[in-house]
């Protein structure tokens, strides 16, 4: 009887026991996932890319597997390409250790924080190493210079149309780059439920789709960086679930050179265009202007303002609107095109290869 007793007891004691490491594992997570909420909140709609998060998670999970074997701590990645001024941050895989130290073999490229946080500085080639218990990693970043305008770019044209989607205008103007077989790039502004249609065909036929914003209030989007961001990621996140787009091209409201901003928040635009490349975005101001908006009072005005400044020299990118009663330009489109292509100009859409058009920064 004794015996048996004993054997209960200690049976009890070894339940006790699992039943405590089960729930402090659980607590564990419990704290990580908060820990990781907050986290996301802080950076106002993170990375974004959410492809590429989800198979980040997957592997996790396969991480956490095979942990169990053999304890094996990684950085998720080993190898990575960042532009001048963009930020990336590492992340220790398989272990809740944390780094004793982050390190960069080369500062001049590429900085690293205590949360493995790294920044592109200069062009080159820099390890970047952490140490986790007793354990180093390292992961190589590349820097790259932003695209300039060089052999590829010559000769061609970037159309780029602000202020759409519109039911009037857009569709006939899809409807010519069509017809031409010509692609450009459309910066939107938030759509309604019916122009939806709009931006699926866009993307559909070869275009590309990149960001004006959300708004184009200039005294809500510029008021603060948050404002501006909210601005950029709602509308960026609204292409995303309609087309499984996620653009980073954009053009800022009034382009990177507005003074209009000033009214609203002093050096905001100083802030903003380092904070949009440092999160992997391209903004894109212009080198011809139709005046589309402005100066042109007739569609042979448009015609004017942007054939006589195209030059062969260099890239074209071209700014011009869609906006709703815009017929300026609509009636001057298959002209322009027609003019270009007699003088050996090429179009094309933006891509990542892209060079900015930068206008510089005035506030
Ligand atoms: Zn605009």
């Amino acid at each position: 009887m004794k015996k048996v007793l004993k054997v209960v007891i200690i049976f009890i004691t070894i339940l006790g026991i699992l039943n405590l490491a089960q729930y402090r594992t659980h607590a564990a997570e419990v704290e990580n996932t908060n820990k990781n909420e907050t986290q996301q909140e802080e950076i106002i709609h993170t990375e974004s890319k959410e492809t590429e998060s989800n198979q980040n998670n997957k592997s996790e999970t396969e991480t956490t597997k095979s942990e169990t074997k053999k304890d094996k701590i990684s950085l998720n990645k080993t190898k990575k390409t960042l532009y001048v001024g963009e930020k990336y941050t590492l992340k220790i895989k398989g272990t809740n250790k944390k780094a004793k130290w982050w390190k960069s073999s080369n500062t001049k490229v590429a900085i690293v924080n205590s949360k493995g946080k790294v920044t592109a500085k200069k062009k080159g080639t820099a390890e970047i190493k952490v140490k986790v218990g007793d354990k180093k990693l390292k992961c190589t970043i590349k820097v790259k210079n932003l695209p300039s305008d060089n052999k590829s770019t010559k000769g061609v044209i970037y159309l780029t149309f602000d202020d759409g989607p519109s039911s009037t205008i857009t569709p006939k103007v899809l409807d010519i780059l069509k017809k031409e077989k010509v692609k450009a790039t459309f910066f939107v502004l938030n759509y309604s439920k019916s122009n939806e249609k709009l931006i699926k065909r866009i993307v559909k036929e070869g275009h590309t789709i990149g960001i004006h914003g959300y708004s184009h209030e200039y005294s809500k989007i510029y008021k603060s960086k948050k404002a501006f961001l909210n601005n950029v990621y709602k509308l960026q996140d609204k292409i995303y679930k309609l087309t499984g787009v996620r653009t980073k091209f954009m053009r800022f409201p009034g382009g990177s050179s507005n003074t209009v901003s000033r009214h609203y928040s002093k050096g905001i635009m100083s802030v903003l265009t380092k904070e949009m490349l440092s999160r992997g975005f391209r903004y894109f101001d212009w080198n011809v202007s139709s005046g589309d908006a402005g100066g042109a009072k007739t569609s042979n005005d448009v015609y004017k303002n942007v054939t006589k400044n195209l030059s062969k020299r260099r890239g074209n990118m071209v700014l011009c609107h869609d906006f709703a009663g815009n017929t300026k330009t609509l009636n001057a489109l298959s002209k322009i095109i027609k003019y270009a292509k007699k003088n050996g100009y090429k179009f094309k859409a933006i891509d990542k290869n892209t060079p900015m058009y930068a206008h510089g920064v005035n506030n």
